[in-house]
């Protein structure tokens, strides 16, 4: 673990061998949409509807299970955020789905939590 030097990130703790950590610091380049002091929004390389966003925190998370109350404020601005980014991308009036993939066996495979906000087109439920 390391911790980024400069900026709002000062005493964010900072996984290396995480991808979004680095992306988060720059090291690996992504579509950024939106940044704030705590979360950072880009989006998903292989996208699987005609919107598809990543809202992340900044803070190296492992999932929704290594979060605690502690983490509600976080959680609550990570949400307020797919919210904003869904009207911004003018996918919130036809609807559109907010998914944590919460450990391998849901389909997780970036082990920094990221909720994808999907749109542009119709859902299946249940999901796959
Ligand atoms: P999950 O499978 O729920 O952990 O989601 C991980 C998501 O990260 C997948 O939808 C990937 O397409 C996406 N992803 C992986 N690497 C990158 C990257 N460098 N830039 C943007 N999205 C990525």
């Amino acid at each position: 673990m390391e911790s980024q030097e400069s900026g709002s990130l000062k005493e964010e703790p900072l996984m290396a061998d995480c991808i979004f950590c680095q992306i988060v610091a720059g090291g690996i380049p992504a579509k950024t949409l939106y940044e704030d002091e705590h979360a950072i929004v880009f989006d998903d390389i292989n996208p699987q509807a005609r919107v598809h966003m990543l809202v992340i925190p900044k803070r190296h998370v492992v999932s929704l299970d290594d979060t605690h109350e502690t983490d509600a404020s976080l959680l609550g601005q990570l949400m307020v955020v797919c919210a904003k980014m869904a009207r911004e991308r003018g996918i919130a009036g036809s609807g559109y789905r907010v998914v944590a993939n919460t450990g391998r066996g849901a389909g997780q495979s970036v082990f920094h939590l990221h909720f994808h906000v999907l749109g542009g087109r119709q859902f299946e439920w249940p999901p796959g």
